[in-house]
């Protein structure tokens, strides 16, 4: 893991003794001795983590961190205080200015080493969801602005593994006063049965020295377990545990908490990491959405042109692969533009989203349908045989031909009917050939008559429906 690590200190010499551990562990190190460079510096150099001191003449540790979280380009950079100071009120000071961590002079190499690898496994997660999303923000949707503090913490769901009664009382008011919902669990049994039972945790609490369970072999479990995957873990440790805790980290333990439990540090704790979660599952999210909009049809749902031409590539190619047969069968609504003309074109909106519930009954689940445009559809039947395509093209014309069709918002009924062009695939097709013919096909279909299947064969259209009943126009 190359990462690149920018520290920050006024003072020369604790810049050089930094610089010389982190370079000895392969880490990209750049350097700063004030604020605002170390501002300039993230911009221009993009670095994965900030070691930052506290105390510097000028803008100090705080400010610098809070510019860094304020803006929506670095505010997912984590940030790890350095300092002199052990006070309580200082570190929750830095934490409340969006700091992910502290670390205490004279630096621990144990503890230092471990933090900054976690922190960069978690900011390399974060940035490839921040690209994904960047990449289907090109499509023009769900760009995500948001910074780091902003997001909301109430209503956070956490799961509490502490089998100490004095030390369970005190995570537990400290969260209700935060309005969590907790679940408590005082074995790793019990606790693996909570995480199944909840519908999502936004937060996993451990006591690192359960009595009566290993508590790290726990955090295995919640950081393998899908569902679980990406929520955060924090640690309840003694100070004398930091071996164990580096191993925690290592394990995917997101931050952890040394006893006694001071309440504000453990507010601001669980604050940060349940932030860094929803973020990154409003990342996720985006991501998916984008997904969906781009390559769907947001009017029937189905799969739009964009991707259909992408996974008939793909069919194409495993055809020729292995041979295996691949039908296509093209369809177009008959006399639409009369729907439109009388009814309105709600009225047409209407009819072509039942036609796409109607024919997605009809047809299996590793078929695919696609709406090309208009009111022309495709649907892609791997592992299809000719008489088998034929035989489900007519069930898709008999299926929209037999029922009427509502338009609740004009408050009438309606016959529809569909023309269908059925093509196989060749050794010698390409996307765009399997396409043409059943697109001739569908031209066939139209000019016998229309509510009718024309197969593509042998460079003629061969009619397959017999007594098909020509639609008449509305
Ligand atoms: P044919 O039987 O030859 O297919 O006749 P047609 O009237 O269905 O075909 P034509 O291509 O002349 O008209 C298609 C109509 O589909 C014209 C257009 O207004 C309508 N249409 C295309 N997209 C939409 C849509 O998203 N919503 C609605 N309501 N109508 C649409
Ligand atoms: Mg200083
Ligand atoms: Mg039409």
């Amino acid at each position: 893991m190359t990462a690149r690590v920018l520290v920050v200190d006024d003072l020369p010499p604790n810049v050089k003794l930094l610089e010389a551990k982190l370079t000895s562990e392969y880490f990209d190190v750049v350097s700063a001795n004030d604020g605002p460079s170390a501002l300039r510096l993230i911009a221009e150099s993009a670095p994965d983590i900030v070691l930052l001191d506290v105390m510097m003449p000028g803008m100090d540790g705080f400010e610098v961190c809070r510019r860094i979280k304020q803006d929506p380009k670095t505010t997912h950079i984590p940030v790890v205080m350095v300092t002199a100071l052990s006070d309580t009120a200082d570190r929750v000071r830095g934490l409340q200015a969006g700091a992910d961590d502290f670390l205490t002079k004279p630096l621990n190499d144990t503890a230092l080493f471990a933090r900054v690898r976690s922190l960069v496994r978690l900011k390399m997660l974060t940035d490839e969801w921040r690209l994904r999303e960047q990449t289907s923000g090109q499509f023009g949707v769900l760009q995500n602005e948001g910074v780091l503090n902003d997001v909301a913490t109430t209503g956070a769901v956490v799961l509490v593994i502490e089998d100490g009664e004095i030390d369970w009382l005190k995570i537990s008011e400290t969260l209700n006063l935060e309005g969590a919902a907790l679940v408590h669990a005082k074995t790793a049994e019990a606790a693996q049965a909570a995480a199944v039972a909840q519908a999502s945790l936004d937060l996993v609490i451990v006591n690192l020295n359960l009595r009566s369970d290993d508590a790290l072999r726990l955090v295995s479990y919640v950081r393998a377990m899908e569902k679980t995957r990406y929520t955060p873990i924090l640690l309840v440790a003694e100070s004398h545990d930091m071996e164990r805790v580096a191993k925690g980290l290592d394990l995917g333990v997101n931050d952890y908490l040394i006893k006694p439990i001071d309440r504000n540090e453990l507010q601001a704790r669980v604050r940060t990491q349940i932030k860094r979660q929803r973020y990154q599952e409003r990342l996720r999210d985006n991501y998916e959405r984008s997904l969906v909009l781009a390559l769907t049809d947001p009017l029937t749902g189905l799969y739009n042109r964009r991707y259909i031409m992408a996974h008939l590539g793909g069919m194409v190619d495993r055809h020729k692969n292995t041979g295996k047969e691949l039908a296509l069968v093209m369809f177009d609504i008959d006399y639409f533009k009369s729907v439109n003309d009388t009814y309105g074109h709600g009225a047409g909106d209407e009819v072509l989203k039942e036609l796409a519930g109607r024919v997605l009954d009809q047809v299996r689940s590793v078929d695919t349908i696609a709406r090309l445009g208009g009111e022309e559809f495709v649907a892609v039947l791997p592992d299809t045989s000719e008489d088998v395509a034929c035989i489900v093209a007519e069930r898709l014309r008999t299926n929209v031909a037999e029922a009427l069709f509502t338009m609740s918002s004009v408050g009438a009924e309606k016959p529809v009917t569909i023309s269908l062009g059925v093509s196989m695939m060749t050794e010698s097709d390409s996307t765009d050939s399997l396409l043409q013919r059943a697109d001739e096909a569908l031209y066939a279909a139209k000019n016998a008559g229309r509510n009718r299947v024309c197969l593509a064969k042998d460079g003629a259209n061969r009619q397959v429906t017999i007594n098909a009943q020509p639609p008449v126009e509305a």
